[in-house]
């Protein structure tokens, strides 16, 4: 998504002259070539690939055999394809979009048009990432969303064994920042603290915003001494962190959490939350700035 790197296009063509000069109409992007359609599936399974430009015609995999499983995958699916062949009969055509091709270019090809078309593919991919972006994340915290944290925690629950732990994390007297602040500081305040948060968990951590000063976090490969661990650790690190609300003292906060495993009782991802949840209420009625963990 960056503007200054190059994107990565993979180019799949069995005939070395037709990549050669392909290769030099894309001399500004990152190109992969590939003479066959079995190395062009290995590389993208290897490689982030914004683009594939395939031909259709191969010994062995060919290009509609490529797309197809590209396609099938939901790793690759998304990845746009741009046809480039000698056929340009309506039922090729035709395939190549009911296939999921995004585009098609004939050969002999005029470098302008493929120029052009590729452009517009990556304008178009990166546009997509750009909205994919803002409606998965919280506007305000840049972390993710409640709709996009289920969606990945549903995963997350279905693949773990009883190595899975919620958290439900909630800064301690939030109300009173904003009344005593204002709605500026609050703001400061949410950003600072999921940033805090979020330099703290691990890489494969899942850390979404459910609403208002309310946040989880799912942990997975864990047990229930790290589990505990982490929490500690947030919860320390948390109140230590002097939050600049452009006054002339900062401010700081502590937050409380409710830990909850996936244990053999827990029947849902919803049910694991709760209990964690459950945990969140003790610790706020048992003084706040605690962790605490839902018995079952
Ligand atoms: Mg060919």
């Amino acid at each position: 998504m960056n503007k200054e790197t190059p994107e990565t296009i993979l180019v799949v063509d069995d005939t070395e002259s037709n990549l050669d000069m392909i290769l030099a109409i894309l001399k500004d992007y990152d190109v992969i070539a590939s003479t066959s359609g079995e190395d062009a599936l290995a590389t993208v399974r290897e490689e982030p690939v914004d683009l594939v430009l395939l031909d259709i015609l191969m010994p062995g995999t060919d290009g509609f055999e490529v797309c197809r499983r590209l396609k099938a995958s939901p790793e690759t699916r998304d990845i746009p394809i741009i046809f480039i062949t000698a056929k340009n009969d309506e039922e090729t055509i035709e395939a190549a979009y009911d296939l999921g091709g995004t585009d098609y270019v004939t050969k002999p090809f005029r470098p302008k048009e493929l120029l052009a078309r590729v452009k517009v593919q990556l304008n178009l991919q990166r546009v997509i990432r750009e909205l994919d972006f803002l409606a998965t994340r919280d506007s305000l915290t840049g972390i993710y969303n409640r709709r996009k944290f289920f969606e990945i925690a549903e995963q997350m629950y279905a693949g773990a064994s009883d190595d899975l732990y919620a958290l439900m994390v909630d800064i301690d007297h939030f109300k009173q920042v904003n009344d005593r602040h204002g709605h500026h500081a609050g703001d400061k305040t949410l950003k600072t603290i999921t940033a805090t948060i979020a330099g703290l968990l691990p890489e494969d951590a899942l850390f979404g915003r459910m609403g208002g000063e309310e946040f989880a976090v799912l942990l997975k490969g864990t047990d229930r001494l790290k589990a505990a661990e982490v929490a500690s650790l947030l919860r320390r690190k948390v109140a230590e962190t002097l939050i600049d609300i452009g006054e002339v003292s900062p401010i700081s906060c502590t937050i409380s959490s409710g830990i909850a495993g996936k244990q053999e009782d827990i029947v849902s991802l919803d049910h694991l939350l709760r209990q964690a949840d459950m945990a969140l209420y003790m610790a706020k009625k048992g003084g706040r700035n605690k962790s605490i963990f839902r018995d079952t």
